[in-house]
């Protein structure tokens, strides 16, 4: 039963004379397993239909945004019926503040907040903003967290060691990384430590408050406090990187799960609901640094575009309506149970980690706290996994450093049957 590839093959090749790689982000490049991407016609609900026709149940949700499945009915016609009035204006419009209200309502520590265009620029700003607001250069970043392709914080990932950033990328020139620390996420003792060294030069840390970018890695206990309680003491910042976990693990995101209230937040990926929108906010007395109000540079000529903030106003207030995170959290648990129990059948060597609906499974005897233990991962094994579960027309992220994400489309079946095709694709891959 594998799948009918021909014109997404052809698409494929077509695109790689034009496009580097003929991807607009690396990520949607089969890199990490082997053959070339799906390319996708149109999506409903919880499915994604590709070129060749193949109907495929979607755990990427576009990596992390459609958590209400796609075409959610309230979201088109919003979008609708902002296209009616026009594309983009250039000047204020009444759309933008009802998101920042909604924004400012649901995430406890925002009090202000800035819109742009993606969670890259989001994170960009906050950094700037925060070193502008203490006068200080130096940031904390976690190995394996992804704050986008941001030059400062496209580091290396270090050892456990305190390590000043090489940069991870040509392009990146040393300077742009030599005020970057890196350290192990969970990671308390390197944390205080680094803090009593230098705690004078340190304007932030920025974290993702649960880890979805080396797959889903969960914040020990205590780690995030500690994370809090060091920027306080030295008079650092706390930025929490919510671009995949606001709106997403909570309504109000990690911060309210956890209860911890970070001074910066960056917003994407939901809260544009499928479109290009990306924000950052916090305590208002940091936000009134920012142009022009105060000093600090940041601008967007298509920030806060009509069209996706009807798009992003639409999904957060029907998650606000829906409330679906207990059921969410609930099914995507039955899910990954399933999925455990069916690798240990195999005898697969296995971990998983679950926040919310999103989930990583790990082909890995190690528990997964950080980088280095999650580089223990088999990828040839994720790899045969991935191509048994896409012919058997179940669509996963396609490396095995990222999260899957369950929405509010997927049914209890839909749940069921993924189970069942992982038990046969874990006993094939048992077999070989
Ligand atoms: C996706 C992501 C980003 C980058 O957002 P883009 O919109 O791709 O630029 C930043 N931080 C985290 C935690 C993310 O998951």
């Amino acid at each position: 039963m594998t799948l009918k590839r021909d014109r997404s093959r052809a698409e494929f090749s077509r695109a790689c004379r034009t496009i580097p790689g003929g991807v607009n982000s690396p990520a949607r490049a089969f890199g990490a397993v082997g053959g070339s991407p799906l390319f996708i016609e149109r999506a409903q609900g919880q499915f994604l239909y590709d070129l060749d026709g193949n109907r495929l149940l979607d755990f990427v949700g576009s990596w992390g945004p459609h958590i209400l499945g796609h075409r959610h009915p309230a979201v088109i016609s919003a979008v609708r019926s902002a296209l009616d009035d026009g594309t983009s204006y250039g000047a204020p419009t009444a759309l933008e503040t009802e998101l920042a209200e909604l924004i400012v309502e649901s995430v406890p520590s925002i009090e202000k907040v800035r819109m742009v265009n993606s969670g890259t620029e989001a994170t960009m700003s906050a950094l700037r903003v925060a070193r502008g607001f203490t006068n200080r250069s130096e940031v904390i970043k976690f190995a394996g967290c992804y704050h986008g392709h941001v030059d400062s914080l496209l580091v290396k990932a270090g050892s456990g060691a305190l390590t000043h950033g090489v940069p991870s990328s040509p392009g990146v020139p040393a300077g742009a990384t030599a005020d970057t620390i890196i350290l192990e996420y969970n990671d308390i003792e390197g944390l205080d430590r680094t803090f009593r060294e230098r705690g004078g030069q340190i304007a932030a840390v920025i974290l993702e408050p649960v880890v979805g970018n080396m797959g889903v890695v969960l914040p020990a206990p205590g780690f995030l406090q500690a994370c809090r309680d060091a920027c306080t003491r030295h008079g650092a910042l706390l930025i929490f990187d919510e671009v995949m976990t606001g709106f997403r693990v909570a309504y109000g995101g990690a911060q309210a799960l956890f209860g911890i209230r970070p001074d910066l937040t960056t917003l994407g990926k939901i809260i544009g609901g499928g479109m290009p929108v990306g924000a950052y906010g916090g305590r208002s007395d940091v936000m009134d640094v920012v142009s022009p109000v105060g000093p600090v540079y940041q601008a967007g000529t298509l920030s806060g575009n009509p069209l996706a903030m009807a798009c992003g106003l639409a999904t957060l207030r029907t998650l606000r309506g829906a409330n679906p995170y207990d059921v969410l959290a609930k099914e995507t648990e039955r899910l990954v149970d399933g999925l455990t129990a069916a690798a240990r059948a195999a005898g697969l060597p296995h971990q998983a980690a679950r926040c919310g609906s999103m989930f990583t499974l790990f082909f890995t005897d190690r528990p997964v706290r950080n980088l280095s233990s999650a580089m223990t991962c088999d990828t040839g094994r994720f790899a045969r996994y991935f191509q048994e579960m896409l012919d058997r027309h179940i669509y996963l992220p396609c490396s095995q450093f990222e999260a899957n994400f369950v929405s509010m489309a997927h049914s209890p079946s839909d749940i069921d049957r993924t189970v069942a095709a992982a038990a046969e694709a874990f006993a094939a891959i048992a077999a070989a």
